[in-house]
């Protein structure tokens, strides 16, 4: 990827950015309010000269014509401001009358005649001023005008000055801060770093390796590693599943072809006579069936597993399913003269369900429970009427298993007894099967058993919406 497409790398001049704009905003709100608050003091000082010298004018004048008590006051008056203005006395036609300074300051007296006190800013040769042309009233007209004057291009300057340094201060920061982000953004993104080259030889490795979170880790890299762990020990689990799957399918279709072979072999090698040729056939037609029965099963389980399989839900009464399945158990069950007993309930269940599925899953465990039951043994076929559901539950006085086996009964190819006899047909996929359909069905299947007493099994279905009463 581009490095200038890195989120990584794009995301810390945003960051500049705004910090750049929070600057240059701050800088334009302290100039702007600075300068308000400047004009204003010195307007403020400006008028209190002028009202300071009329003060003094109105005691001086007893005795002197108004504008020679003013005039001959008027370098001490100045004197007192300290703001040190510029003062011209203006007669009421706009004659300059006296002066502070070698040069009267310009001002814009002559276009002024009224009463009221005017305060602006012009521009001047050395930079702008500030004027303030205040009116000395006498018998209701002015008599004479104080034209207070400030030039303004020291304090611009120094405005200058500040806001400079205030620029050159802010660069500073900036480039301070692009430092620190560069160098703790190295920091920061090297777990997200090493977590990105575990996850590229997670690719290549068969076993991979989960990531180390360190104390200081960010709670986004927490995150984000232990997303990744489990995901990687869910993918662990996955593979391990896939290997032993593929083992044992390798292994039980090999078992049959292997005695296929052999009986074929050693019938073509010794000429046999018809009846030995012809048991040779019976025992491979087995070992065909055996084979068949097995792909079947699977095809049915990997059909299933990717959703291919259509489930034919209809409407099911689930008594007659049951009786049914209990005259067929009591058939299978003769030859060990077990007893197979029925507790149904006199209530019509009604349930949504395929049919052909669901008695699939009765008659596997239903035949589990015979077979794994010895001799004169009793399994127990019932129904039991729940609130939102049915539990048919399947018990034996058989072998039982011990508890550690009970989580793995579910797996494809689990068999407890790894060693057991290949004659009893079992492939260790029919509880699988049943898992199966009965997901499919929104159901549950769990399992209880003590070894040498017995195992139970029960299967919750959802009932359907109405319930017919017998
Ligand atoms: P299998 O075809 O081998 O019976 P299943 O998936 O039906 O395969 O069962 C898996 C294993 O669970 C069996 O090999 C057996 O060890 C154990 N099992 C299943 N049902 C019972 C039962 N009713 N009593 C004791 N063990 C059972």
């Amino acid at each position: 990827m581009q490095g200038s497409t890195l989120l990584r790398n794009r995301l810390p001049y945003w960051n500049l950015l705004f910090l750049a704009l929070v600057l240059s905003g701050g800088v334009f709100f302290w100039h702007t309010e600075r300068q308000q608050h400047d004009l204003n003091q010195i307007d403020h000082q400006l008028l209190s000269t002028a009202q300071h010298i009329t003060f003094f004018k109105e005691k001086l004048s007893s005795g002197f014509p108004a504008q020679d008590s003013l005039c001959g006051n008027l370098p001490e008056l100045s004197a007192l401001s300290p703001l040190a203005p510029s003062i011209v006395v203006s007669s009421a036609q706009g004659e300059t009358l006296c002066f502070t300074g070698n040069d009267p300051m310009p001002h814009a007296k002559e276009d002024y005649s009224g009463q009221d006190i005017s305060i602006e800013t012009t521009a001047g040769a050395q930079g702008p001023l500030r004027t303030l042309i205040y009116p000395v009233i006498k018998a209701g007209t002015p008599s004479l005008y104080l034209v207070v004057t400030k030039d303004l291009s020291a304090h611009k300057k120094a405005m200058r000055a500040a806001t400079l340094l205030l620029f050159v201060s802010g660069i500073i920061i900036l480039t301070f801060f692009a430092i620190l982000q560069r160098k703790f953004r190295g920091c920061r993104l090297a777990a997200i770093k090493q977590l990105t080259l575990l996850m590229d030889q997670t690719n290549t490795e068969i076993r991979p390796s989960t990531f180390q979170i360190a104390d200081t880790a960010t709670p986004e890299v927490t995150e984000l590693a232990s997303s990744y762990n489990q995901m990687m020990t869910r993918r662990a689990n996955n593979l391990r599943r896939a290997k032993q799957f593929t083992a044992d399918v390798t292994h039980e279709l090999r078992t049959p072809l292997t005695i296929l072979r052999g009986e074929t072999e050693l019938a073509l090698r010794n000429g046999r006579d018809r009846e030995q040729l012809r048991q040779v056939l019976v025992s491979n037609l087995e070992e065909i069936s055996r084979m068949s029965y097995l792909i079947e099963d699977l095809l049915l389980l990997s059909k299933g597993d990717l959703g291919e399989i259509p489930l034919k839900m209809e409407r099911q009464n689930l008594n007659e399913l049951i009786i049914e399945l209990h005259h067929q158990a009591q058939l299978l069950a003769t030859a060990k003269n077990i007893k197979v007993e029925l507790h149904c309930p006199e209530n019509q269940i009604t349930l949504q369900a395929d049919s052909l599925r669901l008695r699939q899953v009765f008659l596997n465990l239903l035949t589990n429970a015979i077979k794994y039951t010895p001799d004169n043994g009793s399994v127990t076929l019932s129904l039991t009427i729940n609130d939102k559901d049915v539990a048919i539950t399947i018990s034996d006085t058989g072998i039982g298993m011990d508890s550690d086996h009970l989580e793995a009964i579910f797996e494809r190819f689990y068999r407890v007894d790894k060693t057991g006899n290949r004659n009893d047909g079992g492939s260790g996929l029919g509880l699988a099967i049943v898992k199966w359909i009965v997901d499919a069905h929104q159901g549950s299947v769990t399992v209880s058993s003590t070894h040498g007493e017995g195992s139970q099994f029960t299967v919750l279905l959802p009932r359907a919406q109405e319930t017919a009463s017998a």
